[in-house]
């Protein structure tokens, strides 16, 4: 058995240490999209595959029988290459995906499908935005420059962000609530905007925005092909001792 494990998350950290500790052969994949990526107790390599015909080429030569796809619920494109890949070269697949986040009570969030209408529901007066989505996206925004937007980036920005009026933190996760509650106190945060991540190491903001009576404009996860899927580290043990068992 040889797992190349598709990563770039907290959770894909945590199967990393639970497959070096079960002596399970393999390698831990990040994108490349932070400039000190948090060190694996595996083997790791960095950067895109070259789409799915790339990782077809490297499940090949680098002999891997099982991919585990843990990477973000929002890097569709990576887990739409794996389904492909995967079924391309006969390599058995799972994913590791967070359940969303549900809405409770005292949350007032308002649902888009995308980046696209996340800023769209930004149209009208200037207001203070916690604009949690990371780096990729941003210029997405450009469209809404009247706000002032509150920013949390895991590097610093090389060169200026397509956003008028920000402001910049630079933090890596996971948060705590009374550390985003005191952010947004800080920079008086009106709404902020999120992407459904689920897990617990983001939930701090929505946490923080609910104690503060704030809304939220929660972007919905983008639709991934079918594949089977468990909700943590012990479904993805369990998925591999009872390949395992099964000899393949
Ligand atoms: P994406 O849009 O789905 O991926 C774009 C391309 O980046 C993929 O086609 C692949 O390139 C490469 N790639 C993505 N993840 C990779 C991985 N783990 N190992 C090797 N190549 C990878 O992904 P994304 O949204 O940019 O996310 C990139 C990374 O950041 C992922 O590892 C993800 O877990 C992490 N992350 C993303 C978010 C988010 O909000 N999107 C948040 C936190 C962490 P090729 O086609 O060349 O193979």
């Amino acid at each position: 058995m040889r797992v190349l494990l598709l990563g770039g998350t907290t959770e894909a950290g945590l199967v990393a240490r639970a497959l070096q500790g079960a002596g399970i052969e393999a390698v831990y994949s990040y994108a490349g999209r932070t400039e000190t990526p948090v060190v694996q107790p595996l083997p790791q390599r960095v950067g895109g595959f070259g789409g799915v015909e790339g990782l077809v080429g490297y499940l090949g030569a680098e002999e891997i029988t099982h991919v585990i796809d843990a990477t973000h619920p929002f890097a569709a494109g990576m887990s739409a290459n794996a389904v492909a890949a995967c079924a391309a070269a006969k390599v058995a697949l799972l994913a590791l995906e967070r359940e969303p986040w549900v809405a409770g009570v005292g949350d007032r969030w308002t649902h888009v499908a995308d980046i696209a209408g996340a800023a769209e529901a930004l149209t009208g007066p200037a207001r203070r935005v916690f604009l949690a989505i990371g780096r990729q996206h941003l210029a997405g925004f450009a469209s809404q420059p009247q706000h002032h937007y509150l920013l949390r980036l895991v590097d610093p920005p090389q060169g200026a962000v397509p956003l008028p009026q920000a402001q910049i933190v630079v933090a890596r996760g996971p948060f705590d609530v009374a550390g985003d509650t005191g952010l947004m106190r800080e920079h008086g945060t009106e709404i902020v905007v999120a992407k459904n991540a689920g897990g617990k190491g983001a939930v701090a903001k929505i946490a923080a925005a609910r104690g503060l009576g704030l809304p939220v404009i929660m972007i919905d996860r983008p639709v991934v092909p079918d594949r089977p899927v468990v909700r943590n580290v012990a479904g993805v043990m369990d998925w591999l001792a009872h390949s395992a068992r099964l000899g393949v």
